[in-house]
C-alpha cells in the first residue's frame, strides 16, 4: 500500500478541522485536540491558517473557574455568500444566504416582468449592486441562483417550459446578460426541496407535493434531490388525473393541475383565506368542496406513491391552512386507496420557510462549497 503523502494529510487535517468547527459553530484548540486527536502545532498552523482565509475569527474567552482561560474560535459563516432570485410578474426578490443556510440579507425591487434583454440587464444591475454591498461586509459571493417557474433543460442552460411565465425557449445566457458572478438556474419546486433536506437531515425518500396555484412537486431519493435524466422527475401536476377532464394550461385535459390547485375551491371572486375562514364555521357547499378538492389530491399522492413509495411532504400556499385534522383525512384516503395495506410512510406539511425555494436555490452553491470546505 502507498503511503499517504504528507500534503494530503496536512489537507485532510484541515479538512477534519473545518468540518469540525463548521458543524459546532465554535472550538477551542483543546476540543480540536479531544476530538480529532491532533497535535497542538497542527492545530496552530492549521487555525493560522483558516482565519487568513476568513473561515474563523476569534471570539471571547472560554469562562474557566480556574487555570488559563482558552480561547474560543468560531466558524465565519458569512465568509461567503450565494444569492437566490425568484422572478415575479411584477418585482424580484433577491436573498442571501450564508454558508449555515441562514439568510443574511434581502433585496427587493418592482421591476414588471419582460422576456427581453432590457429587463434582464436591468435586473442584473439590481442583483450585481446587492452583491457588491454584500463584497464590501466582507463575503465572497459564490453565485447567483435563479428559481424559476418551468422546467430546467438537462444541461441547466435554458427553459424548456416556461408557460406560466411565457419564457419556453429562455437561455441562461440571456437570463444572466450583464451579472458579474457564476450563475444558474433551478425549477422552483426542485429548489423547495432543496431547502427541505438541508435542514431536515432525517430526510430519505420522499415527494413533496406543492400545493400552489400551480402546483408541482419534488422528489428525493436517498437523501438527495433526484431531479432525474430530463431534470422534470416530480412534475406532477400534468399527470391525469381524469381522462377528458378539465383543459390544462398545458394544453391537455385532465392535469392534476385543473383538480389539485387550491384555486378550484374559491368560487365567484372568493380568496384562499376567505374560503378556509368560511369552512371553518362548517359552511356545507364549502364543507363539500374541500372535501371533494381533498379526494383528488388523495388520488395524486396514491398514484405517486404507486412508482415512489416514499414519505410524502405537503406544502405550498394551500398547505397552511391544512390543519392536524385535515391532514389525517388526506393520509386515510390515501391508505385507503393503497393496495398491499402499507401505512409504513409519513404524510406531514413541509417546513414553510419564508421564501423557501429562493433559500433552495441559493442552496445550489453553498451546498457544493461546504461539501468542498469540509471533506463531507
Ligand atoms: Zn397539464
Amino acid at each position: 500500500m502507498k503511503a499517504q503523502s504528507a500534503l494530503s494529510v496536512k489537507e485532510a487535517n484541515l479538512k477534519a478541522m473545518t468540518a469540525f468547527i463548521y458543524t459546532q459553530g465554535s472550538a477551542t484548540k483543546q476540543m480540536f485536540e479531544h476530538e480529532l486527536g491532533l497535535s497542538l502545532p497542527t492545530i496552530t498552523q492549521n487555525l493560522r491558517a483558516m482565519e487568513a482565509d476568513g473561515l474563523i475569527v476569534k471570539g471571547e474567552m472560554q469562562q474557566s473557574t480556574g487555570g488559563r482561560k482558552a480561547q474560543i474560535y468560531e466558524f465565519a459563516a458569512h465568509s461567503s455568500v450565494a444569492i437566490g432570485v425568484r422572478i415575479q410578474t411584477t418585482r424580484i426578490t433577491a436573498i442571501a444566504i450564508d454558508l449555515n443556510g441562514k439568510s443574511v440579507a434581502t433585496r427587493q425591487r418592482t421591476l414588471p416582468y419582460r422576456n427581453n434583454d432590457a429587463y434582464y440587464q436591468r435586473m442584473n444591475g439590481i442583483i450585481n449592486g446587492f452583491a457588491q454591498e454584500l463584497a464590501k461586509q466582507g463575503s465572497t459571493v459564490l453565485g447567483v441562483a435563479f428559481c424559476m417557474q418551468g422546467i430546467v433543460s438537462v444541461d441547466g442552460q435554458s427553459i424548456t417550459f416556461g408557460k406560466i411565465m411565457n419564457n419556453t425557449g429562455l437561455k441562461l445566457s440571456e437570463l444572466s446578460h450583464g451579472l458579474n458572478y457564476p450563475s444558474l438556474m433551478i425549477h422552483d419546486f426542485d429548489a423547495s426541496a432543496m431547502a427541505e433536506l438541508w435542514f431536515d437531515h432525517n430526510l430519505k425518500d420522499a415527494v413533496c407535493i406543492y400545493l400552489e396555484r400551480r402546483p408541482g412537486g419534488a422528489v428525493i431519493v436517498d437523501g438527495s434531490l433526484y431531479q432525474g435524466p430530463n431534470q422534470c422527475n416530480g412534475s406532477i401536476e400534468h399527470m391525469t388525473l381524469i381522462p377528458g377532464g378539465n383543459t390544462c394550461y398545458c394544453g391537455q385535459q385532465g392535469c392534476m393541475d385543473t383538480y389539485c390547485s387550491p384555486e378550484t375551491l374559491m368560487e365567484d371572486g372568493e380568496s384562499l383565506p376567505g374560503f378556509f375562514s368560511v369552512l371553518e364555521q362548517g359552511e356545507q357547499e364549502h364543507r363539500k368542496r374541500f372535501s371533494q378538492w381533498l379526494d383528488y389530491v388523495a388520488l395524486a399522492v396514491t398514484n405517486i406513491r404507486s412508482v415512489l413509495a416514499g414519505d410524502v411532504i405537503i406544502s405550498g400556499e394551500a398547505a397552511q391552512y391544512l390543519d392536524d385534522d385535515d391532514m389525517a383525512g388526506l393520509r386515510e384516503r390515501v391508505v385507503e386507496h393503497t393496495p398491499f395495506g402499507t401505512t409504513d410512510f409519513a404524510l406531514r406539511k413541509g417546513m414553510a420557510l419564508d421564501h423557501q425555494d429562493i433559500i433552495g436555490a441559493a442552496l445550489r452553491f453553498v451546498e457544493p462549497y461546504v461539501r468542498e470546505l469540509c471533506d463531507m
